[in-house]
């Protein structure tokens, strides 16, 4: 079957099981399958493909319908101009974390120091701590995930961006920390915060998402609420905390930490598209 023939018949698919933006999805799992970039498949549209290239391509289409993300057939997604690879294991790095992470990069760079200690809480596929290990050379970033296979998964993350200045602890949140005297400069984190009622109701693509990745607990603030209770122990004096909000979190999370009467300058940012995004508050 020729190349045009293929994206025609894999966007008429995905069209009629309105699958959104079909005629992107049928290219870029034709690239994929080609191993080329999306520009080939216009150059060489009339190249014949073999029948197993196209069996491939017609399964990948069918695992779309499916609900299957893109991202997790390809294995890739971008975050802040990097490559990453992603899998069912991950959260598919979001375009809003992008907000959290320039907010701490713009911490680090206005920081003197001669190091500068940085913690990714709930690191999933790596991507906060990567970025801001790659952008901000003087710092020492130490990811931590309750899970295996996200920790397996942001390891090889950093290798495919070649981060050295970067470690990897498998803890319930804080728990292996409590041992240590570790302290930071800042500790970020994108924790899950989707309230367990609502995951059921969100687009299917989602629910292929890991559950622990998402769900937040029953009023979405299960991990805020270890995080505002804990962060502090583990930040230097003037630290900083940076987390990312659901769009309609952001009383209560302020709330939460200023109830501890552990961190005062709070202030919240907002995403691209205008929504409350992010929450940044200072140890004491
Ligand atoms: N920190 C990762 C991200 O922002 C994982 C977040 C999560 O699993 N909740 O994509």
């Amino acid at each position: 079957m020729k190349i045009k023939d293929m994206l025609y018949n894999g966007f008429i698919k995905l069209n009629n099981e309105n699958i959104s933006e079909p005629m992107l999805k049928a290219r870029l799992l034709l690239a994929y399958v080609l191993n080329a970039k999306k520009e080939y498949l216009i150059i060489h549209e009339e190249d014949e493909i073999s029948e197993n290239k196209v069996n491939e391509y017609k399964q990948y289409i069918n695992r779309i319908i499916t609900g299957e993300p893109i991202q997790y057939i390809t294995n890739h997604q971008e975050f802040m101009k990097l490559d990453f690879y992603v899998d069912k294991n991950v959260l598919i790095p979001r375009a809003d974390t992008e907000t959290l992470v320039e907010e701490v990069i713009s911490k680090c760079i206005n920081n003197e120091k001669e190091e500068i200690k940085v913690l990714d809480m709930c690191t999933g596929s790596g991507i906060i701590g990567i970025s801001i290990a790659k952008y901000i050379k003087n710092t020492s970033v130490t990811c931590i995930d309750i899970s295996d296979e996200a920790l397996e998964i942001a390891k090889k993350n950093a290798t495919i961006n070649e981060i050295s200045n970067i470690k990897f602890i498998k803890s319930n949140m804080f728990e292996k920390l409590s041992n240590t005297s570790e302290q930071f400069d800042i500790i970020v984190s994108n924790p899950p915060y989707i309230k367990t009622g609502i995951i059921s109701l969100l687009d299917k693509e989602v629910q292929k998402e890991p559950k622990t990745a998402l769900d937040g607990g029953e009023d979405g603030l299960n991990f805020y609420k270890i995080i505002s209770e804990n962060a502090y122990k583990y930040l230097k004096n003037d630290g900083y905390l940076a987390i990312e909000i659901g769009y309609d979190q952001k009383e209560e999370v302020v709330s939460l930490l200023k109830n501890t009467k552990k961190y005062n300058e709070i202030y919240n940012k907002k995403d691209l598209c205008g929504n409350d995004r992010v929450v940044v508050a200072r140890r004491v």
